[in-house]
């Protein structure tokens, strides 16, 4: 090939494979048990898997309208009501994308422009940097505290003329922080005195142990600036369908509309019907369970962890910990994650990817809880062995 041809993008070289998704091949290469990237091993809610079928049997087999099948979005408005008391416009406030992903960048790539800057509160899920790389932004790094609490007066001193928006992602990511009224009314301050938007990824809002998610959207004064982007895949368990959701302001949702539309069409559309019967047929308590059931699941790996030698903190929300190796062993954290996966068969995901530079993450690793009791039970067997 010349050298033409066998060149890529520069933009992609400003980030690196995803070490999330990479983990699961090494994961499965060892058959170890996946405690890396974040997808359950338990079966999704059975109103949901009936009504796939269902919607394919009736031949909801072809697009469905790029943003949204309207019978979703009616569902959608209605949650933000229901649980949130948001009024949300079905038609003009509401786009369906393939997955939060998807959600994410859509609506980054339809409103940041080359040269914006975008804060990014560290450590991060590791996609948002590359979201921010492939807009031609440029990401703002801004670390908050061990806990993942924010550091206010780190946070407006990132911020400036040229910061265009800021990422908040709660429940967080891999901290397991959830965000404050007070810390969400200090992000919210910042906004709008430098006039910048807030992309909100809620993807892990049903997934919260104390207190209660609040969406950035219902702080005052962010209504207007707020893309609030959520999803499927956690709340129902189908982390594989792609089905994510977008609410923002009308006067921006044209551009992310269009920008979804050119990159994807459009979410599977059988599933976006079965996405919306379960919105509208499950009721308070199967939220309830789901919290509760991963409640339990954070307690088994959270003492299992501390009980082998890790250190860590209990998580408020999503499903999460992020643990500090330093008293079991001195390697680096891409070599502690895989000597892990080899020699006691629990993939994790190295600290380090969720972090801009050399630093903090060299220490620690994360494991995904969304697992079966016995799944859990099972690894913290395999981690006494440290
Ligand atoms: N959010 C999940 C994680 O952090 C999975 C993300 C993904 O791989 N799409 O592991």
């Amino acid at each position: 090939m010349s050298n033409r041809t066998n060149r890529t993008a520069r933009r992609t070289e400003g980030f690196t494979e995803s070490v999330i998704r990479e983990m699961t091949r090494v994961a499965l290469e060892h058959d170890a048990i996946n405690l890396a990237q974040g997808f359950p091993d338990f079966p999704a809610p059975e109103v949901l898997k009936e009504a796939a079928c269902e919607a394919i049997r009736a031949d909801i087999n072809q697009y469905a309208i790029t943003w949204g099948a309207p019978r979703l979005r009616r569902a959608i408005a209605e949650k933000y009501r229901r649980f949130y008391g948001m009024e949300v416009d079905t038609d003009s406030e509401i786009v369906v994308t393939c997955g939060a992903t998807e959600a994410m960048a859509a609506a980054m790539l339809a409103l940041i422009d080359p040269g914006d800057r975008v804060v990014v509160l560290e450590p991060f899920y590791e996609n948002y940097g590359p979201d921010a790389v492939l807009c031609g932004a440029e990401p703002v790094f801004v670390p908050t505290g061990d806990d993942g609490r924010l550091d206010v007066d780190a946070l407006a001193a990132a911020f400036g003329p040229q910061v265009r928006g800021i990422i908040v992602n709660t429940p967080n990511n891999p901290t397991g922080h959830v965000f404050t009224r007070e810390e969400l009314e200090a992000v919210a301050r910042l906004c709008t005195e430098h006039d910048a938007l807030a992309f909100t990824d809620e993807i892990y809002e049903h997934i919260v142990y104390e207190g209660g998610h609040i969406p950035l959207a219902t702080i005052d004064g962010m209504r207007g600036r707020t893309i609030t982007v959520s999803g499927a895949s956690k709340t129902f368990s189908v982390t594989g369908w792609r089905v994510g959701t977008i609410v923002a302001p009308s006067d921006l949702t044209g551009a992310i509309k269009k920008t979804h539309d050119f990159l994807t069409v459009g979410a599977p559309a059988p599933l976006q019907e079965a996405c919306a019967t379960g919105l509208e047929r499950l009721d308070a308590s199967y939220y309830r369970t789901l919290a509760d059931d991963y409640r339990q699941r954070r307690d088994v790996l959270y003492h299992g962890l501390l009980e082998a030698g890790f250190r860590c903190r209990q998580p408020r929300g999503s499903y999460y910990i992020l643990a500090d190796f330093s008293g079991i062993s001195d390697l680096p954290d891409g070599e502690f994650a895989a000597w892990l996966t080899r020699e006691i068969g629990v993939a994790s995901v190295p600290g380090s990817s969720f972090y801009s530079g050399p630093g903090r993450g060299r220490t620690q690793v994360r494991f995904a809880y969304c697992k079966r009791l016995s799944t859990l039970e099972e690894a913290v067997d395999r981690l006494r062995k440290l």
